[in-house]
Order: structure tokens, then sequence, then C-alpha cells
């Protein structure tokens, strides 16, 4: 009985759509715990791309059971629509998907709110992808949201949603000075989502426990990544959920004792979507390069990602508050033709060299990343198959990456597709004491 966890340790788009696809074959039961459609894993299976916002990428899978947990924000609208793109691609669905009777719905006044908010903060907006998640989060920690459970109690969920629409029209009114919603439509337009979602609903929380209890073997599937994490990431530019392993546990209703692995994935470079401080960003041709090379174009939004070198405080600080057991390393091959790499081993402020992530916003704009240089390897590494194939600079890379950061690597993924990966022994047995690093000004 094992059960694991996957979460990305830097900004989001790490590639965890396709490590989860290439780990769902050893487990039997995949759960999304946070997060919603602001969320974008896309897994390329024999040239065909699949971009997955609400679904688990185990759904590609026929034989593997995918739930949406009680910690998800639900779209019905989205989901419904991705249930039916996959339909039309000849994925099954049917008895492999459940959607949690507790997950928080998202309405169409978030989405609204979600847009006003941001353009009305000008310089200062979050960069939120506009799908209303965060405020279907902010409801539900003021407990005036609604979930999935009370689609099928109708006179509830009509006077519900009338509370909650004459309240957010005052906002919309008031503040925003924008057309008020229809309560009327808005019910109407829920109740027809709840017939359609009828057949995925049930109790999560029982099913995900029941198959535990069963010797079932469960993936739980973290969305954006660990410096997006409300806690834990470059707080206020987050996502509005607990997007490292720390939110599987209440995201999923299950013990945190039955989470027994974490794996973390990371790009071998580091990008970010939206605003917030991002210390190694390349910035010129550099970032254009890698941006164009990885395709760094959000999967939710088509938004250019920001895109730098790697940067070992920040996924050393992301490991940290995961507890990783073991990483996976993505988009080797889009550093293939690069002659020199940097890797950030250190922030520079205050006159000093840190070696800590450091919460403070303010600071963070002034860290200067401390780097250190590495040789290329200028081969095309898509079609190594093992490790031995791989460039002795490359296998150097990842090496360093490896004593850097103190944990294993155990695959290195080198292309879009399900079948560009390496599987490889960690020459790290266990993890070694932190070295100081020692820099030459
Ligand atoms: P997620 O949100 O972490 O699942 O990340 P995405 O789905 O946005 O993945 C990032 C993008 O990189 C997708 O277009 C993937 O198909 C692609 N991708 C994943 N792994 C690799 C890789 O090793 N090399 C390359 N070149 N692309 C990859």
């Amino acid at each position: 009985m094992s059960n694991a966890c996957v979460v990305g340790l830097q900004w989001g788009d790490e590639g965890k759509g396709k490590v989860i696809d290439i780990l769902t074959d050893e487990y039997d039961v995949i759960v999304r715990y946070q997060g919603g459609g602001n969320a974008g894993h896309t897994v390329v299976v024999s040239g065909e791309k699949f971009v997955l916002h609400l679904i688990p990428s185990g759904i590609l899978h026929p034989e593997k059971k995918c739930v949406i947990g009680n910690g998800v924000a639900l779209d019905p609208a989205l989901f419904l629509e991705e249930v039916e793109e996959l339909r039309k691609k000849d994925v099954s669905i049917k008895d492999n998907l459940f959607v949690s009777d507790r997950a928080h719905l998202v309405f169409p006044y978030h989405k609204l709110l979600d847009a006003l908010s941001e353009s009305d903060k000008g310089q200062d907006r979050i960069g939120t992808t506009g799908r209303g998640i965060g405020p279907c989060y902010a409801d539900k920690m003021a407990r005036i949201g609604i979930r999935v459970i009370e689609l099928y109690h109708l006179e509830h969920l009509k006077r519900q949603i009338r509370r909650n629409v004459e309240e957010k029209n005052r906002l919309l009114q008031g503040l925003y000075d924008t057309a008020p919603l229809s309560w009327e439509e808005i019910y109407e337009e829920y109740v027809a989502y709840a017939k359609r979602l009828e057949p995925y609903v049930c109790d999560t929380v029982e099913y995900v426990n029941e198959a535990i209890k069963g010797s079932k073997r469960v993936l739980f599937e973290g969305a954006q990544g660990s410096l997006l994490d409300v806690d834990f990431g470059t707080y206020p530019f987050i996502t509005s959920s607990n997007a490292t392993a720390c939110g599987a546990a209440p995201g999923a209703g299950v013990s945190p004792k039955q989470i027994h692995k974490i794996y973390g994935v990371m790009k071998a470079y580091t990008t970010r979507v939206g605003s917030g401080p991002f210390p190694t960003e390349a910035g010129g041709v550099l970032e254009e390069h890698l941006r164009l090379r990885g395709g760094e174009f959000g999967a939710t939004t088509g938004r250019p990602r920001r895109c730098g070198w790697f940067d070992v405080v920040a996924v050393r600080h992301a490991a940290t508050v995961n507890g990783v057991d073991e990483t996976i390393l993505t988009k080797l091959d889009v550093l293939d033709d690069q002659e020199t790499l940097k890797i950030c081993v250190g922030y520079k402020y205050n006159g000093k060299v840190h070696e800590r992530f450091p919460p403070d916003l303010a600071l963070l704009p002034q860290c200067e990343p401390v780097y250190e240089e590495r040789p290329g390897w200028r081969q095309d590494t898509s079609c190594c198959t093992s490790i031995h194939k791989l460039p002795g600079e490359a296998v150097n890379y990842v090496r360093r990456l490896e004593e850097l950061l103190g944990l294993k690597v155990t695959m290195v993924s080198v292309g879009p597709d399900r079948r560009q990966f390496i599987r490889i022994r960690s020459t790290i047995q266990k993890k070694p004491q932190r070295r100081r690093i020692t820099i030459h000004e």
C-alpha cells in the first residue's frame, strides 16, 4: 500500500500533466485536490495533444479512476465542456470519473469579480487567469460558497443563489459601476448543470478512503506550483489554494498519514506566468529564446510565460515545504542549444548572500541572483531513452542539481511526448548535509 502526491516545485507549468500520465500506470485512483479551471495540464500521446483544466491527467488511462476532490473549485460549464472534448477524442468516460459533492461551485459572478478586481488593481494586478477561482475560494472561506451537493436541493439552491447574487450586485453596481446580474438566470443555468453533472457526483471522501482501505493505490495530483501556494508562495502573487502537498489531505478528505511519497516536478529552467517576483528572470534575447523553444505560453490563457535560469534557492524552499522524496526534471531538451548554463545558488541582498527564500515581498525584487556556470552540451537530447545516451554535460547538470538540492532526480523528461523520458538511478543515496556556498566576490 503506497499512495503518492505529485506537486510542482516552481511557479507552475512544470510539466506535471505528462509526469502524472506516466506515473498513473502505478496507481489505481488519481485525485485532483485543489485549484480549478485556472490550471492547464498538457499531455501528448502519439502526437495528439490533450489539455486538461479540471479533469485529472489520469483520465487518458481508461482502466483508472479519476476524482475531482472537495478542494477543487468546480466550474460546471468548463467541466462538462472538457468531458465533451475528451469524448470527441475517443477518451472513454464511463464510471471512471467522480466529482465531489463537497466541491465549491464557480459562478458567473466569481468570474466577473475576478476580472473587475484585476483591472481595478492596475499595476498591482496579480495576473490571475480570470477563471473566478480566487473569488470562489474567498466565498468558501467567508462561508457563503455554494457546493455541488446544493444543486440537488432546489429551494435551498435558489435561496443561496439569490442571496449571493444580490450581495454581489451591490458590489458590481456600487464599487465597479457595472450592470447587475440576474439571479433567476443564474439559477436556471445551474439547475440545467445539475442534471448533466449528476452521473459524476458522489461522496468522493468516502470513495477515496474506501479505495485506500481496499489497498488501491492513490495518486494525488497538485495543480499550479508550490511558489504559487497561498501560504508558502510569493504572496499575494499566488493562487488561492494550497498547491503544495499540504493541500492534498484537506482537498481530498484523507488523513495526511495516507500520503506516503511526494514527487516534486521541476523544469530544467524556471518560468512564471503573471505578475510577481521572479529573481532569475532572464529578460532579453535569452528569455525570448527559452520561451519559443519551450513553448512557454499558458495552456489556459495563451499568455507568454516569463523565463529564466534554474533557481536552487526557490526550489529548495518548495521542496522543504512539501517534504519531497524524489524529483522529476522536465524540459531538459529545451536547454540543448545553450553554450553555458547558469544555476542560481544564492540571493544577494543587503550586501550579503543568502540561501533562504525570503517571504518579504519588499525584499524579493531586490534579490540579485548569484549564479554558478556550467558548460552546455549542444546536442539533441530529445531522443535519449537512457542516462547513458545523455551527453556527459547534461548528466553533470542533473547531478549538480541533485547535489545542490540534496534531492534525488529519478526521472528526466526530454520532450512533450509520453515516451520521451528517462528513468535514472540517483547518485544520491541519502540527503547530504547542506553545504554552505562560498561566493567569491
Ligand atoms: P503542468 O501545468 O505542470 O502540467 O504543465 P503543462 O501542461 O503546462 O506543461 C508544460 C508544457 O511542456 C506542455 O506543453 C507539455 O506538453 C510540455 N512538456 C512537458 N514535458 C516536456 C519536456 O520534457 N520537454 C518539452 N520540450 N516539453 C515538455
